[in-house]
């Protein structure tokens, strides 16, 4: 692999950077491979590292209609954090966190984790139950939890609302200290350059159009480049998973929402780690630039939209105001949304999709990027052996018919 190192960078900085060579190719699609994964974001494009890495399989593409990480992958607040309720759950989003611990040094790209941990805030005597509640479940299934009282809140954020007549007072937090945030691009940019240097052809600005399908089995999709066979077909296209289920002939309980977050002016240092308040659904951290990164709950309404509305703005930030008064007179820089794929029990599906030869990772809805490492690892199993990895078995969209759900909808943090 090309490798970065200091030094390298130390060179290139002396030469007026004129040495750096693009991340990937950009090859046109050749007419066969073994796997095609749709959808150049952070979980296609993991997939088809792992797939070449782990799985040795070499004749791979991504095909992606826009850009790489053009979708909710580069339109994240970045948090990452594995603070479940379900172990089936804990399982899957801690070994995220377990890969991204080493994913800079695996990849050779600084993906800039910080773990600067995470709150979740309680306002009231009956929050702390849940609260405790959850801590003990965190720590049973092995992740790192920790309950903090009002006073140990104002130790790790003294920015929060802690005066006696706020509204939501605040009696203590659930805390994760190996929880943090990631550079959302360079997360995908990372594992494309990985997966490039592995032989994987990256194909940008080509979208599916539908798929090709003979006596039942899926044998490549149809592309605005032309035809491509392929013996397996991967789906990852989060926001527009329904879209390709109809082109597929197979159903998903999936609706999408746009997902809107902001980012403001940059400021001094004021907080060095994440806040989350369930009871306005609005969270926050800064940014290495400065700016505060704050996120909120969906759309009421299912849509395509991927942009920003005022009345939602208007939800989210007052919820920030209520959090941090102090913030009241930041100036917001942007605002912008994704469009996120929801699932009924707010767990993500991995799986074969009902038709044969295409396979489905979707419904991560408000909270994939904290697990695209763990997704692309599992999705990249299922399309190389046919079968389930133990940790994804779970997650297979059989549970809808067998009823074993695994309902995270507080764990995922956002009202639905
Ligand atoms: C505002 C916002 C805040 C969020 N905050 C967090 C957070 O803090 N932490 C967290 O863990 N998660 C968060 N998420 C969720 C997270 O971003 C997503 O779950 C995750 O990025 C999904 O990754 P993906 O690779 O599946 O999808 P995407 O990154 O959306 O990639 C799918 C790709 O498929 C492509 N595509 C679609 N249709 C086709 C087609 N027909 N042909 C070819 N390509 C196609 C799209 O162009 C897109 O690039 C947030 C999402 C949003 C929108």
């Amino acid at each position: 692999m090309r490798s970065y190192s200091a030094l390298k960078v130390l060179r290139e900085g002396l030469r007026g950077h004129t040495g750096w060579q693009p991340l990937w190719r950009s090859p046109e699609p050749q007419t066969n491979y073994d796997v095609i994964i749709i959808g150049g974001g952070g979980h296609g494009l993991a997939t088809a590292y792992y797939l070449a890495k782990n799985h040795n399989v070499r004749r791979i593409a991504v095909i992606e209609k826009g850009w790489l990480g053009g979708g909710n992958t580069g339109r994240n607040t970045t948090i990452i954090r594995s603070n479940y309720f379900y172990p089936e759950s804990t399982r899957l989003y801690d070994l995220s966190v377990r890969l991204y611990e080493n994913l800079a040094r695996e990849i050779n790209y600084n993906v800039m984790f910080s773990q600067r941990g995470m709150l979740v805030l309680s306002h009231s005597e009956a929050e702390m139950e849940i609260a405790a509640r959850t801590v003990n479940a965190m720590q049973l299934n092995g992740a790192d939890a920790e309950l903090l009282d009002a006073r140990d809140v104002q130790k790790k954020a003294p920015i929060l609302n802690f005066r006696d007549d706020a509204r939501y007072p605040i009696h203590g937090a659930i805390w994760q200290g190996r929880a943090g945030t990631a550079r959302h691009d360079a997360v995908a940019w990372g594992y494309a350059r990985a997966a490039d240097e592995l032989g994987v052809d990256i194909i940008q600005n080509c979208e599916v159009t539908g798929f090709s399908i003979q006596g039942g089995r899926c044998n490549g999709v149809e592309t605005t480049k032309g035809k491509i066979h392929a013996d397996r077909v991967g789906v990852a296209v989060a926001g527009h998973s329904s879209v390709l289920a109809e082109m597929g002939g197979y159903t998903l309980p999936i609706h999408s929402y746009a997902l809107q977050a902001f980012v403001t002016e940059a400021v001094k240092p004021v907080m060095d780690t994440v806040a989350f308040s369930p009871m306005t659904g609005s969270y926050f951290s800064q940014s290495d630039k400065g700016g505060l990164v704050i996120g909120g709950a969906l759309d009421r309404i299912p849509s395509y939209a991927q942009r920003g509305n005022t009345p939602m703005q208007e939800t989210v930030l007052s919820g920030i105001i209520e959090m941090a008064p102090a913030l009241a007179k930041v100036k917001l820089l942007r605002h912008w949304a994704g469009n996120v794929d929801v699932s009924p029990d707010s767990s993500p599906l991995i799986g074969p999709s009902g038709t044969d030869g295409i396979y489905v990772n979707c419904g991560w809805g408000t909270g994939g990027f904290k697990a695209i490492p763990a997704g692309g690892y599992l999705f990249a199993h299922l399309l190389a052996t046919g079968s389930h990895h133990e940790i994804s078995r779970p997650f297979d969209l059989d549970r809808f018919s067998t009823g074993r759900m695994l309902d995270e909808a507080a764990g995922s943090g956002i009202a639905h």
